[in-house]
């Protein structure tokens, strides 16, 4: 039997493992190498997004219609990767008519279907975009998972008979006789069944053809082979919002900008973006005003983005590539196309082809193109079938679950969770949609926490020890109150309460022998977000506790004897604690008619520097007396043990009696 054609692809992003799976689906005999994981390059930092094309509708229109055409396709081939969230192209009062009239008209020449929106049907898809928009184009944008994607496609090509060696570096590219013959790598450290040689280990890979799709990384290995490929990486910071604060992809309708574009991802969503060339793919400046500047811009189109916590920004550096010669200025204005660059024909040196430029939505159509001419090269008549056939796990989840595993791509959360329990895994945590992550430390879900509720009733305790929730590093600091949320509605608040103190008491029991060093910091941090921030020492439920109250007097006074005291309005000029004196506060109150000095037992319960300027009342025609050899003239009306100050409601003025 004749042997197949053997060709080596280097880079295991989008493209390369898109490019392994359609020529080993052809027969051809693959191996795949990647200095990194899988997603180690610009595949595992980009933005997520699935183009409907619009964003290229008005200045690139041959990359637009790529984008709509494989939108459709991975649709189809890669359902489990693509969240069809459905895309707007937003106007603001001061972005260009004109502009908005092309964007339309370009969307429908390169065929994605699009549809002009009132700001107010725009803010019924999305509620929080800003009150002043115009109007908005509604298209299919949508949302891309790379990592699925990415190991999806390798995983269908070594059921093709591909071999992939992650952690493998290209280190030099064979040339023999004037011809690519294979290359060296260099195996690195790394785990799972796809890491091969000993670290440090360099072997020889021979192959009747080499394909270049490392992306950014393109120009390196055309220096190893001595050829020019002059890709112009441009980098894109991209920052990550703690919750999906738009459902649908909103873009700004305007000519080319930086920040223009927030994504929802998951549980995230993911504003981006800039567009900044550099010279090297892994080395560049990660600045603070490029977060702010995604922050600031994305928040005229949703401005509860402006006091949103951001979790975290990463930088992505996209392979632009255009012929030489061009020397386009602003890296915006490259065009988002590809190439094969096949450098038999371009460089004189036959056995190796590059791929460059492109997208992660157009990864597919890259493959095709460039596994047709390598097919073309070597006469085998095979047909691309990558767009009918369906990517490994779309139709079950569980396949390319195992699949993540494998290629070490797969959430702890997710293996954490299957570890605990067992064959119930599947059962337990497709009960609940969403389900999002409760306790970090230890990558316990809602679903599984629900689930130790079925038993455990209210005891969070025993939902603890079920599940570990609450039991790792921050012990219940940041996931005992979304414990105690998940008892709500079905338990009213005094019992959720009630079962959140069981739970934090028996935090703390253990907590409280180790309260030095790091953990007393931690111990502090959880005092600061529990006390301070969710008001668990002035508990609100609190105030209606019991609390034995001192009987009303029997004895009544007349009104006469009530007219006796001579109640004043009065502001705090200046209050300073009283030396020696634990308690005592000396304050100087303007009554309007003059100045006193009235001593008051509030020096431990009140901040004395935040006093000056509030109203109080007080007793004028109070016996002088002398506290701590301060004279105290008049008396500071306070409710209570705490001291809770009586002030006025109204714009009564110092000196106003009170009657
Ligand atoms: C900020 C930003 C946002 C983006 N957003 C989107 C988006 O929303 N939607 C979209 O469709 N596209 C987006 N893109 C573009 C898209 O991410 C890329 O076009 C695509 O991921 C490129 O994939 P690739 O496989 O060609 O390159 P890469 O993913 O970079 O893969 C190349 C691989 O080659 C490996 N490699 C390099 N040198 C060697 C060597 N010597 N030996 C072995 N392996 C090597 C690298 O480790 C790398 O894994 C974005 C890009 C950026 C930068």
């Amino acid at each position: 039997m004749k042997k197949s054609p053997s060709v080596l692809v280097i880079g295991g992003g989008s493209t390369g493992t898109g490019i392994a799976r359609d020529l080993a689906m052809r027969g051809l005999d693959v191996t795949l190498v990647e200095k990194g994981n899988l997603t180690h390059g610009t595949t595992g930092r980009m933005h997520g997004l699935l183009h409907s094309g619009g964003r290229y509708a008005v200045s690139d229109q041959p990359s637009a219609k790529e984008c709509i055409e494989e939108n459709r396709v991975l649709r189809r081939i890669a359902g489990h990767c693509v969240e069809m969230t459905g895309g707007l192209f937003v106007q603001r009062p001061e972005d260009s008519d004109e502009y908005f009239e092309k964007k339309l008209e370009g969307c429908r020449e390169c065929g994605i279907p699009a549809e002009v929106l009132s700001a107010e049907e725009a803010r019924e898809i999305e509620p929080y975009l800003a009150k002043d928009i115009k109007r908005a184009i509604k298209v299919p944008d949508g949302a891309v998972d790379p990592f699925r994607l990415c190991v999806a496609n390798a995983a269908s090509a070594v059921e093709h008979g591909a071999r992939i060696e992650t952690h493998s570096e290209v280190t030099d590219v064979l040339v023999e006789g004037g011809e690519v013959v294979g290359v060296e790598v260099t195996h690195q450290t790394g785990t799972g069944p796809y890491v091969h040689g000993e670290p440090g280990e360099v072997e020889e890979i021979r192959a009747d053809y080499v394909v270049n799709a490392t992306g950014a990384w393109a120009g390196q290995i055309g220096d190893l082979a001595g050829v020019d490929v002059e890709v112009r990486p441009s980098k894109g910071v991209m920052t990550i919002m703690n919750t999906r604060q738009v459902d649908t992809v909103v873009n700004r309708c305007r000519p080319k900008g930086d920040a223009d574009i927030i994504v929802p991802h998951e549980t995230t969503c993911i504003l981006g973006t800039t567009d900044e060339e550099v010279e090297d793919p892994e080395d560049y400046p990660e600045e603070g005003w490029e977060v702010d500047l995604m922050i600031e811009t994305l928040s005229e189109l949703v401005p509860m983005l402006a006091d949103a916590r951001t979790i975290r920004s990463f930088w992505g550096v996209r392979p632009l590539y255009e012929p030489p010669g061009t020397g386009t200025e602003d890296p915006t204005d490259i065009t988002r196309e590809f190439f094969l660059l096949d450098h038999a024909d371009r460089d004189d040196l036959p056995g190796m082809t590059s791929i460059v430029g492109g997208k992660l939505t157009t990864y597919r159509m890259m493959a095709e193109q460039i596994s047709d001419h390598v097919c073309e090269k070597f006469g085998v008549d095979a047909e691309c079938r990558t767009a009918d056939e369906p990517l490994p796990g779309s139709e079950d989840f569980t396949v390319l679950r195992d699949y993540m595993d494998d290629f070490g791509l797969r959430s702890p959360i997710g293996r954490r969770s299957a570890q605990r329990l067992g064959s119930r895994a599947d059962e337990v945590l497709n009960s609940v949609d969403p389900n999002p992550v409760v306790c970090e430390c230890e990558a316990v879900t809602r679903a599984e926490i629900q689930d130790a509720l079925d038993t455990a009733g209210t005891d969070l305790n025993s939902v603890r020890i079920q599940t570990r929730a609450s039991m790792g590093n921050c012990q219940g600091a940041i996931c005992c109150h979304r414990m105690a949320n998940e008892l709500a509605p079905e338990y009213d608040e005094k019992t959720v309460r009630a079962s959140l103190d069981d739970l934090y008491q028996e935090r703390w029991k253990g907590e409280r022998h180790a309260m030095w060093g790091t953990q007393l910091s931690q111990t502090a941090l959880k005092h600061m977000l529990h006390a301070a921030t969710m008001n668990r020492d002035e508990d609100p439920a609190a105030a209606d506790a019991d609390i034995d109250f001192e009987p009303i007097a029997d004895d009544r006074i007349s009104f006469e004897e009530f007219q006796e005291l001579d109640i004043r309005v009065g502001e705090i000029v200046a209050a300073e604690g009283i030396d020696g004196a634990d308690k005592l506060a000396k304050l100087t109150v303007d009554i309007g008619v003059e100045e006193r000095q009235i001593v008051a037992g509030i020096k431990q319960l009140h901040d004395l520097d935040s006093l000056s300027g509030s109203k109080v009342v007080i007793v004028a025609n109070l016996e002088k007396a002398e506290l701590f050899g301060v004279e105290s003239n008049g008396m500071l009306l306070a409710a209570g043990d705490e001291a809770d100050i009586l002030t006025t409601h109204g714009d009564a003025v110092p000196g106003t009696k009170v009657q």
